[in-house]
């Protein structure tokens, strides 16, 4: 069975019916690149960018920044890249920028809200995003948003960063700004949020919110399922509007690279996957079984 994985591998996923689906993958380092055939995926669905900001290590600037996520975009050649903001804060400190002492960190100051908070470090990462943009198909995405609000303030601050570049005469494009839908408050009223050029549900902290149990506590695992069907209707919720509303509707939590989960994901109506890259093959195999 793994040669019959192996078959799949650099073919693009299809169901019997010959449906497609797009499956991307999830990265959370330049390294990683080293050990993927870009052929195998449609893309970086998504690209955690925490990797640069190391606990204890200094803040990396502009140069830094712009340099590892124009890899990203010229490993993909073409293919879209979708690289999210700074999601630190609850199980992912970084000293210096999260807050100590946190009561509950998983409902505190993280990902938007910690990086709106921080308007110097959300600037400087716009800031290289929009100039590693020219390289190739960047789209940004938006953590733990809450509240339309927080789009908004990331669409205007996303808009002054490209002004600022441009009357600097630096090369730069505005990219499409999205969000992360895995706050319940997001997938209850998706409508609310039509200004997002797309929507990428994190099934994980979606799962999370939802269950009220802790995705890093062993001891509530059994609780902490996706395939509870609060968490499933509400990617359902999610799909169904982003096919109205013409909004493109991926999924990146861990579930969508667990194959039992599958059948689930695509009666939703989701056509898009971002998963693990050791999970590729075997993914793609049962895609073709369904
Ligand atoms: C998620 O919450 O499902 C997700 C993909 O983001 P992270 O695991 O980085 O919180
Ligand atoms: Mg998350």
């Amino acid at each position: 069975t793994r040669a019959r994985e192996e078959h799949f591998r650099l073919r693009p996923a299809q169901r019997r019916s010959g449906a497609r689906i797009d499956i991307l993958i999830n990265v959370a380092g330049v390294d990683e690149l080293d050990h993927i055939d870009h052929a195998a995926c449609d893309g970086i669905g998504l690209m955690r960018s925490e990797f640069l900001f190391r606990d204890g290590a200094p803040l990396p600037d502009e140069e830094t920044q712009y340099r590892a996520y124009r890899r990203f975009v010229e490993w993909a050649q073409g293919r879209p890249v979708t690289i999210r903001t700074l999601d630190i804060g609850g199980d992912k400190p970084v000293r210096g920028l999260t807050p100590d002492g946190e009561a509950n960190p998983f409902l505190g100051l993280r990902g938007v809200r910690l990086t709106l908070a921080r308007e110097d470090v959300f600037r400087t990462q716009l800031r290289a995003l929009a100039r590693a943009a020219v390289h190739g198909n960047l789209k940004i995405m938006l953590p733990m948003v809450t509240v339309p609000d927080e789009l908004a303030r990331g669409a205007t601050l996303l808009d002054a960063c490209v002004t600022e570049l441009e009357a600097q005469g630096v090369a730069c494009h505005r990219p499409p700004l999205g969000i992360m839908v895995e706050v319940p408050a997001v997938a209850v009223v998706p409508e609310l949020f039509s200004e997002a050029a797309f929507f990428s549900i994190g099934s994980n902290d979606l799962t999370q919110y939802v269950t009220a149990s802790s995705r890093d506590d062993a001891r509530v695992a059994a609780l902490n399922d996706p395939a509870h069907p609060a968490v499933t209707a509400l990617i359902a919720r999610v799909a169904r509007f982003g096919r109205e509303a013409g909004i493109p509707v991926s999924l990146c939590g861990d579930m969508a690279s667990e194959p039992k989960h599958l059948a689930t994901l695509l009666e939703a109506g989701l056509t898009s996957l971002s998963v693990a890259p050791a999970r590729i093959a075997r993914l793609k195999a049962a895609i073709a079984e369904l």
